[in-house]
């Protein structure tokens, strides 16, 4: 029965009557409740008096006169029911604030009513909402046992009932509700059960709504001028409110009517980059990567998540997966690397982790963000093939896998179109090709229109409203739809439902430090990388050790971070602050707290472990000449705003530069067991390497780099992280020896950065030219050794199968525990003009000293790494070539056996 049926026939108020004109109901004598009377139909309760399970007689008696007794047998309690909205499946009315006349659009969290027959016996119902309290006796008792025995499932998940029982002034019966979490649909409804006093209704209620559903109500309750609040921030000049609350780097008041909480938009990378609050510092992005472990990187980006919501943050502007394809960028410690299938893989963990914490995470900066060197001006141009096989991969990978709410859009021009207002980017590529439904922000002041932008696809203004204040004169005009702002509107509110972040409390909470600090560590003991180990200097004997030198970088006190937008204020505050860098800049040089003098001293507390600053090159050479052991610090410090000159180490930070190369050059003349320790965002080049024993590269450590680079010079970690960028033997060998930059007489017209490498990017191009790096993307060396075996190639590949499998039994033959990166490279059909070899797989194994595991890698061809397949700019698609795939299996992208040919078409 619908709840128009229910119309009072009877006075609302009152009890429910026994008589109603001149009817009445006895069941086995008892009187009933009688809650509808018409001519033709009489509804009536079973009076909770009623016997279940025996045969009782019902009478109607009209005008005196008594009908014969109808025998009816209750069978089991009576149970209550429902109200329905739609009869075919049962599915019940479910109102609420906002959805009093409309049915609603559930949500976990939500509350909302149900309407329904046959609570309990009706006396005098409420008039407050209020249930009567039980006294003992059914008298005026609604509901025996009060509000607390009712109880509703929901999709097998138990809904909080706030009351039950009479509807106020109404003559029926409702049950306040609050619908619960966890509940899981496979239609647009779900089963539900109301049990009171071991009676038990079965009926279904509507599935929670989608996020797409939850936002289309909202914006169905929005003004237009609540609407245009959320397209813009409201920092910087124009609505001048400076500094944002909470620290953050962006910021829209909320819509209190509405409960739309205000948005906090964080830089966060490498961590928290909030500019008032400490947190984690965690090692370098790219440190990350260099982990190989999708697992771990999980863990990164859920100190990140969770922080920002202590914080009380709930946009993260992390994220970073422009591919590392110009090392000297300054921000490629921000990065994931150079291969976009690796970046694409661990960026995208790091935001499902973060938006897994109720905060909308991001992808940015969308798209060929690729160097520093006027970048606001820079007009990347590139085809198209190689554009979505390369940086837009890593994108595309990112919006499928971590399902991403938020983009950023970039400062430069990508084929002579501004990326903020550029079309094929954002309508057709993002939200288009990969159907995107979260929202586009531009970079802080990167727009250079209102309608342009608007109508390319671009949803939100930052940090200020200089663009889209023209907004409602252009929606007005109509050279702005009004279906175009709505869209922007509801793609912001469906992100802040998809992620949860739209009931997050907001409250600002403890940041829990212990926890990010042991994540910092773990990851840096994972990714660091063990580029060079001759004669097995490494890892030091504590026991026999006697005494080491530890020179320059500041080593007596912490370890080197990146600059920029990315830069983390450490908790426990830095080690060090420098000042601004010598180079023009805008970032200030910060040192983390985490001493890698203290850590070896604490490794090897009977050695003598002595620190010179390494700014006087003979004085720290004399040091080392009188140490068993020589362990040089070299640091690049690098952030965005700036590329590196070349890759050099290059002091950037004193104006009296340190001459770090020339450093250990000298102290490796001076002492043959000199061990390199790298802090820096990317690759590098290294001319004295010949003359060291060991060079471990450390990335941007972290807080607690100073701790793991320790565990790791003396083995209490065995290395494993491999290299997720290539180290170039020279800037000659780059794919642009010089960087674009600016055309004179004007630095403010766009320039070009042509990216004619194609789909040479990384590795991809030493590979296709045959040049050696220094040190190949996938190497890293460890302290024991394995031998992988008995490769094999299950070649299963059909229409309906299109995965393939390759197995390997990987044995560690050494003395020590380790782990080792099995990696899987795809050499697609001559022909196509594709690259010698693709990345497509790997895992990470740890394996005890003489264990051996037989592993397998699955290689999905409908992943959305797209690891079999060519974008064809004709068909506008991935394709999959007819022809022989080469599948090759190694442990870097130089050290591949050839696993077997696979064949695909006829
Ligand atoms: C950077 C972005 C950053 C934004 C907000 C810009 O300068 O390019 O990466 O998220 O500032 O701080």
């Amino acid at each position: 029965m619908g709840r128009q049926d229910g119309a009072p026939a009877i006075a609302a108020g009152s009890s429910f009557p026994n008589n109603a004109g001149d009817v009445s109901v006895t069941v086995n004598g008892v009187a009933a409740p009688l809650i509808y009377v018409s001519p033709t139909q009489i509804n009536f309760q079973i009076p909770w008096e009623t016997t279940s399970g025996t045969s009782v007689p019902i009478i109607v008696t009209s005008n005196g006169v008594a009908s014969s007794p109808e025998m009816v047998t209750i069978a089991a309690p009576a149970a209550p029911s429902m109200f329905l909205s739609e009869f075919v499946n049962g599915v019940a009315w479910v109102t609420g604030t906002g959805c009093v006349a409309t049915e609603c659009a559930v949500q976990a969290g939500g509350t909302y009513q149900l309407w329904a027959n046959g609570l309990g016996p009706k006396n005098g119902p409420s008039q407050d909402g209020v249930g009567a309290v039980y006294n003992g006796s059914l008298t005026p008792l609604e509901v025996p046992g009060s509000p607390a025995s009712c109880q509703l499932t929901i999709g097998g998940q138990a809904a909080a009932v706030q009351y039950c029982g009479a509807a106020p002034a109404e003559i029926i019966d409702q049950i306040n509700f609050v619908y619960p979490s966890g509940v899981t649909a496979t239609a647009s409804y779900v089963d539900a059960t109301l049990t009171i006093g071991g009676a038990t209704g079965r009926f279904r209620v509507p599935a929670p709504a989608t996020s797409d559903q939850l936002a289309q109500q909202l914006l169905a309750q929005m003004t237009q001028a609540e609407k245009l609040q959320l397209v813009h921030g409201a920092g910087g000049p124009v609505t001048n409110i400076i500094p944002l609350p909470r620290g953050a780097g962006g910021y829209i008041p909320g819509i209190p009517r509405l409960a739309i909480p205000a948005l906090y938009f964080c830089d966060g990378s490498v961590g928290v980059a909030n500019s008032q609050a400490p947190a984690t510092a965690l090692p370098s992005a790219i440190a990350s990567a260099a982990t190989w472990d999708p697992a771990l990187a999980y863990q990164y980006g859920k100190v990140i998540g969770a922080e920002m919501r202590a914080y009380g943050l709930n946009v993260n502007l992390g994220g970073n997966v422009n591919l590392g394809r110009e090392p000297r960028d300054g921000r490629t410690f921000e990065t994931k690397g150079e291969d976009p299938i690796l970046a694409g893989k661990i960026n995208a963990v790091h935001v499902r982790a973060i938006q897994d914490q109720q905060v909308v995470g991001c992808l940015k900066h969308y798209a060929l963000n690729d160097q520093e060197t006027g970048r606001t001006t820079a007009n990347a141009t590139v085809d198209e093939r190689a554009a979505r096989q390369t940086d837009l991969l890593a994108f595309e990978i990112g919006v499928r896998d971590a399902a991403v709410q938020s983009v950023m859009c970039s400062y430069n021009l990508v084929n002579g179109a501004w990326s903020c207002e550029n079309p094929h980017l954002l309508n057709d590529v993002l939200k288009g090709d990969w159907g995107f439904p979260g929202f586009v922000m531009s970079d802080w002041w990167a727009m250079h229109s209102t309608v342009a932008a608007a109508n390319a696809g671009l949803d939100q203004e930052q940090p200020d409203n200089q663009w889209f204040s023209g907004l409602p004169a252009a929606v007005q005009a109509g050279s702005v739809p009004q279906s175009r702002l709505d869209d922007m509107v509801t793609r912001i509110l469906r992100a802040l439902y998809q992620t949860g972040a739209m009931s997050g409390s907001g409250a600002v909470t403890m940041v829990d430090t212990a926890a990010g600090q042991a994540v910092a560590q773990q990851v840096e003991e994972q990714g660091a990388v063990l580029l060079k180990n001759a004669a097995n200097q490494l890892p030091l004997n504590p026991a026999t050790v006697g005494s080491i030198a530890v020179i320059g970088s500041h080593a007596d006190m912490g370890v080197l971070s990146g600059g920029g937008s990315a830069q983390v204020y450490p908790t426990g505050g830095p080690a060090l602050t420098e000042g601004y860098p010598s180079v023009p800049g805008w970032s200030q040089v910060i040192w983390d707290p985490s001493s890698p003098l203290k850590a070896i001293q604490a490794m090897a507390p009977n050695a003598t472990v002595r620190f010179d600053d390494g700014t006087n090159t003979s004085r720290a050479t004399a040091l080392a000449a009188s140490s068993a052991v020589a362990i040089v610090f070299v640091s690049q410090w690098t952030s965005e705003g700036m590329d590196m000159p070349n890759l050099n180490f290059t002091d950037l930070i004193h104006t009296r530069p340190i001459d770090q190369d020339g450093l250990v050059s000298a102290v490796a003349a001076a002492n043959p067991h000199t061990i390199v320790v790298m802090e820096n965002g990317g690759a590098q080049v290294l001319p004295w390497l010949a003359g060291v024993s060991a060079v471990l590269e450390a990335w941007f450590p972290g807080q607690r780099g100073g701790e793991a680079i320790a565990d790791i010079l003396f083995g209490a970690v065995n290395p494993s992280g491999k290299l997720p960028i290539t180290f170039p033997a020279s800037v000659s060998d780059l794919p642009h020896p010089t960087i674009s930059g600016p055309a004179p007489p004007s630095s403010t017209l766009p320039f070009p950065v042509n990216y004619s490498e194609g789909l040479l990017v990384g590795y991809k191009w030493y590979d296709a030219h045959n040049l050696s790096p220094a040190f190949h993307f996938g190497f890293g060396l460890s302290y024991t050794t394995f031998t992988i075996t008995n490769i094999s190639l299950a070649d299963n590949l059909s229409a309906g199968n299109p995965n393939f499998q390759v197995s390997c039994d990987l044995t560690n033959t050494g003395s020590v525990s380790g782990a080792e990166v099995v990696q899987v490279y795809l050499g697609l059909p001559a022909g196509l003009g594709e690259p010698p070899r693709r990345l497509v797989g790997w895992q990470k194994v740890s394996l005890a000293p003489g264990a051996r595991q037989h592993v397998t890698l699955e290689v999905d061809q409908a992943d959305s790494s797209h690891p079999m397949s060519w974008w064809s700019p004709a068909a506008g698609a991935w394709q999959t070539a007819p022809g022989d795939y080469t599948v090759y299996l190694g442990n870097s992208s130089a050290d591949l056996t050839v696993a077997g040919t696979l064949h695909v078409g006829s």
